[in-house]
């Protein structure tokens, strides 16, 4: 859940929802806070019930991006939440960035290995040349930097900017240590779609179950397709 959508909704029903959903879903669900800004506002998510945070210092010096990184963990593990942190710069697809720049935005193994090191964190998410939003061409995952960053942290590498990431790049994400991948975009623009071509073609109706029921059922599909290339299913 990103902050905006969390404030969006409310700490309240998002967390109602969340219990109702976690009641009738046949597999687990965690309610997870997607790039907390600062260390209060994933307090707030810990409080509220959420199940695991993550808390986004990558805009900050390392030792700064360190130092609260350790705070959110300390907070977190006591109430029994697990922390992911970020370190590189993930950007957006909209962002207009050189070779170079897209060099120096990547992760560091070394930072990456300390950073994990000294805050304790149970998930690491480095920037590794995905992006957030809608690519406009084919992304390029740093595969050898998320091997490497796998293998001396020792944790689950999370993938920023999964929506329109080739299928083969993911098994191969996957296989090299990925162990989260973040997709949203393609489910916004499907239920958009579904929502747009059937107002089109119905243009008086005004029950909204009777659009946005449509529109749930296509995302449905589509996080059906992605649970399986995923390697997800069957596995609880
Ligand atoms: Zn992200």
């Amino acid at each position: 859940m990103s902050v905006s959508s969390t404030k969006y909704i409310g700490f309240d029903y998002l967390i109602a929802l969340a219990n109702a959903a976690k009641l009738r879903a046949r597999v687990p669900i965690i309610l997870h806070l997607d790039h907390g800004p600062d260390f209060d506002f994933v307090m707030k998510a810990i409080r509220a019930g959420f199940d695991s945070v993550m808390y986004d210092g990558s805009e900050h010096p390392l030792e700064e991006n360190i130092a609260t990184t350790r705070r959110v963990v300390e907070a977190a593990h006591a109430a029994g939440v697990s922390v992911e942190g970020e370190i590189g710069r993930i950007g957006g697809t909209e962002d207009e960035v050189s070779v170079d720049e897209r060099e120096a935005m990547l992760a560091r193994v070394d930072e990456a290995e300390r950073f994990a090191r000294e805050t304790g964190i149970d998930a690491i998410a480095p920037a590794l040349g995905t992006a957030h939003g809608m690519y406009k061409g084919r992304p390029e995952i740093a595969f050898d930097r998320l091997e490497a960053i796998h293998k001396r942290t020792g944790l689950p590498v999370v993938l920023h900017g999964g929506s329109g990431v080739p299928e083969e790049d993911i098994r191969r994400a996957i296989a090299l240590g990925v162990g989260k991948i973040n997709v949203n975009t393609e489910s916004q623009v499907e239920f958009s779609r579904v929502v747009r071509k059937t107002l089109e073609e119905k243009p008086d109706l005004y029950d909204s179950r009777k659009y946005l029921g449509p529109a749930r059922e296509a995302i449905k599909e589509i996080i059906r397709a992605k649970i399986r290339l995923f390697g997800s299913h069957n596995r609880f």
